[in-house]
């Protein structure tokens, strides 16, 4: 079988140049070369690392926090405990462990986890082997049931279109051929509906982003929210409103050319949270602010929580925690680039450490 850039341009030789979303969609879960379909991409061996394998911390937090949620309204029984792009099945395995002792939270939850990757399905099933676990293709298969939902850097997977800003129009940047190979162009201008608000704020040669999938899964997981109450935590890098070209591509921890080999590379985006926001309270859901996730982990008590595993700690492994804390929190690291969201039903308190 041909490989995927191989296939990429057998493809833009016979439709023309494609958008950036497509070209995504092919580079990161195409079935035989896509990049989470044949990649083991976390942690130092891999191509780039998350939140929930730097610490343990981490995930035991969110899950407390989703627990006291699920606490605040009424402990309903059963409910979906969801995880959207769970990697290496880390984060629910900590969250597992730290909600161990909130009294009926096991035995009412039913896991979901939303996974497109067959090989990342696997290892959360060897992560999570002591639970019953059910997986499905996306939010729309999770049952009509409160549902207490976390997406750790998910968002930022999903592909992007881009759109440069002509004098009333948009021409969508795309992935086309020159001499062979693979190069960025624009396509012809032409009016955006969606876009049509970021004519007030942008001027010509602005680029502006789009996630297609964003909106619609949005709107089934506050749909859920809504009508059977839940709260969801959006943890992702990114911020209000998307203003300029953020794809990114990741090779051994460093920055490479996002269209040299498809597939071999992850390709990310900063997620932009103001349309999330606009879809949740559409549905009839309440978002918290936006909040830095250093700002958030300290409120949810990640220094205490430090300290009390470092007390049985010394050498290396303590200085290890002590850079994971740093790394989680600080606002040079991922404490001020990566934000978090609440979502719960319409009048209904932000989760712990947001504020509405
Ligand atoms: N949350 C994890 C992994 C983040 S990487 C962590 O923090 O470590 C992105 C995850 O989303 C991977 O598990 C990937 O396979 C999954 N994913 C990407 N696009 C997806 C899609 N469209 N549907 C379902 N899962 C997807």
């Amino acid at each position: 079988m041909s490989s995927l850039l191989q296939q990429i341009t057998a493809r833009i030789t016979s439709e023309g140049p494609i958008s950036l979303a497509d070209y995504m969609a092919e580079c990161l879960l195409h079935p035989e070369h896509g990049y989470y379909t044949t990649r083991s991409p976390f942690g130092s061996e891999g191509d780039f690392t998350t939140a929930p394998e730097i610490s343990q911390m981490f995930g035991e937090l969110i899950g407390l926090a989703l627990a006291q949620c699920w606490l605040d309204q009424g402990a309903p029984a059963p409910f979906s405990l969801a995880e959207l792009g769970p990697g290496r099945g880390t984060l629910m395995a900590d969250l597992l462990r730290a909600t161990r002792a909130v009294p009926g939270f096991h035995a009412a939850m039913q896991i979901h986890l939303v996974e497109a990757s067959p090989r990342l399905r696997a290892q959360q099933k060897d992560a999570l082997a002591e639970n019953q676990v059910r997986w499905v293709d996306s939010v729309d298969a999770l049952p009509e049931q409160p549902l207490f939902l976390v997406a750790n850097e998910f968002f930022d997977a999903l592909p992007i279109r881009q759109f440069v800003r002509d004098t009333e129009g948009w021409r969508e940047r795309r992935v086309g051929l020159s001499d062979g190979a693979l190069c960025f162009g624009l396509g012809p201008e032409a009016p955006q509906p969606a876009l049509e608000h970021r004519l007030l704020d942008t001027k010509p040669d602005d680029l502006v982003e789009l996630t297609p999938a964003a909106a619609p899964i949005t709107a089934l997981l506050a749909q859920r929210i809504a009508q059977h109450g839940g709260a969801a935590l959006i943890i992702d890098y990114g911020d209000w409103r998307s203003l300029g070209d953020t794809l990114q591509a990741l090779q051994a921890h460093a920055p490479v050319d996002p269209l040299l080999d498809p597939g071999s590379a992850d390709l990310t985006a900063h997620v932009d949270f103001e349309p999330l926001c606009s879809v949740a309270q559409g549905a009839g859901c309440a978002f918290s602010k936006l909040t830095p996730q250093g700002v958030f982990l300290e409120r949810l008590g990640i220094t205490d929580r430090a300290r009390a595993l470092a007390a049985s700690l010394q050498g290396d492994a303590l200085e290890n925690l002590i850079a994971a804390h740093r790394r989680l929190t600080h606002p040079e690291e991922m404490g001020n680039l990566f934000k978090v969201l609440g979502i719960t039903p319409a009048h209904i308190a932000p989760p712990p450490g947001l504020l509405s």
